[in-house]
């Protein structure tokens, strides 16, 4: 549009021209200051978009519980009532019900996500030392430690975003580590980010559409060209987005601004984009952390229903009542290491995880800096 304008204008000037320069200044300026994200970042644009693609706009803005401050950590009290509202919550969720739920689902023979040996250092610190594991499909895996265990490395290394020193990682008996992130998310596997990473001036909707194109694929010159099969894949795209955000009870608050929403609606949108991928494993770095109960009680019942739904979940995990909530299976972590695994009743049980996660009684504290519950 803006060559055309430039060379018809040219054409229509004639005796003007010698004001070109000004007149393409002013052009430029009124541009910028209406239409700042160009034609297609206009509202009317999008309006139409939308539109097409059949998606309805939110009705309420305030459905998202924007503006709510993160609540403070959790007492026992309120933890015991979270856990009470989290198995009510969980009892409830279903799948995303309508066509393309399914898509939703774990695909059959998704195999088991295994970890050999994986090692990864910082200078002198050896923050993963030959770590195992395997997260199955349909298992909540909660992976827990100290402060600087290297639980977040972990999830780094098993998500492509670190390279390796040692060790492998598999999906059933496909190797994928050393293929970098972009190759990992395709082979399956979604992550959410320990500080919630999101597109900050796009609606939720548009965050999770970001992951739901990776599923709803069109060739890149028909998406350009708007040809009806890069439409096509447009609007499954949108619809995967708004299956995804519903799942996680955010349909209402899919036009929100995502500067506008609270800390936990950003981990709940994170969670929706890794859904959106139609993942069969997700991993989730620290979702609770900074949540108010309520926000943790939703959050615990979409864990739940990913495992439901037959998805292998990993989550790193702080919070002990919400681990023994929400897991099947715990992995312990201590300087890079595995200490202990099981069931979260043994493993809560453990003397050895007593004493470096939540701190010898009488212990005089965290001198140490690590978390005491
Ligand atoms: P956790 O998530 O369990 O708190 P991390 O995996 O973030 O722990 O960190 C484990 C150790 O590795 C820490 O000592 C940390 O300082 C170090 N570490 C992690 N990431 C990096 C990095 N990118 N550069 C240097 N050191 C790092
Ligand atoms: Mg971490």
């Amino acid at each position: 549009l803006g060559t055309a304008l430039v060379f018809g204008l040219t054409e229509f000037l004639g005796g003007l021209a010698q004001y070109q320069g000004i007149i393409f200044g002013v052009i430029l300026l009124a541009v910028v200051a209406t239409v700042p994200d160009g034609f297609m970042g206009a509202r009317w644009w999008r309006r139409f978009t939308t539109a097409r693609a059949g998606i309805r706009p939110s009705p309420a803005r305030a459905a998202s519980g924007g503006g709510e401050a993160p609540g403070p950590p959790l007492s026992d009290q309120r933890a015991e009532d979270v856990s009470k509202e989290t198995a009510a919550l969980a009892g409830r969720r279903s799948l995303p019900a309508g066509p393309g739920a399914d898509t939703l689902r774990a695909g059959p023979g998704a195999g088991t996500l295994r970890a050999e040996g994986l090692r990864r250092s910082f200078g002198g610190v050896i923050a993963v030392d030959g770590l195992d594991f395997v997260v199955r499909p349909g298992i909540v895996h909660a992976l827990i430690g100290p402060n600087g265990s290297g639980k977040t490395t972990a999830l780094n290394l098993l998500s492509g975003f670190y390279r390796l020193e040692a060790g492998r990682v598999f999906i059933g008996e496909r190797r994928i580590d050393g293929r970098g992130p972009a190759t990992v998310a395709r082979a399956g596997i979604a992550r959410t980010f320990q500080t919630p990473k999101l597109m900050l001036g796009a609606s939720l909707l548009d965050n999770v559409v970001i992951a739901a194109q990776a599923v709803e694929r069109s060739t890149d010159v028909a998406s350009v060209l708007r040809a009806p099969s890069g439409r096509r894949a447009a609007r499954r795209a949108r619809e995967r987005a708004a299956q995804a955000l519903d799942f996680v009870g955010l349909g209402e608050s899919r036009e929100t601004l995502a500067s506008e929403v609270s800390h936990g609606t950003e981990r709940l949108v994170e969670v929706a984009r890794a859904v959106a991928l139609a993942p069969r494993f997700v991993l989730l770095d620290e979702p609770a952390a900074g949540l108010s109960p309520a926000e943790i009680g939703a959050l615990a019942s979409v864990v739940r229903a990913l495992a439901g739904a037959g998805i292998g979940v990993l989550v790193i995990e702080h919070n002990l009542p919400l681990v023994l909530e929400m897991a099947d299976e715990v992995t312990v972590l201590d300087h890079g290491r595995c200490i202990a695994r099981g069931d979260p009743e043994s493993v809560a049980a453990d003397p050895e995880v007593v004493r470096v996660y939540v701190g010898v009684p009488g212990d005089a504290g965290d001198a140490s800096g690590r978390v005491s519950p």
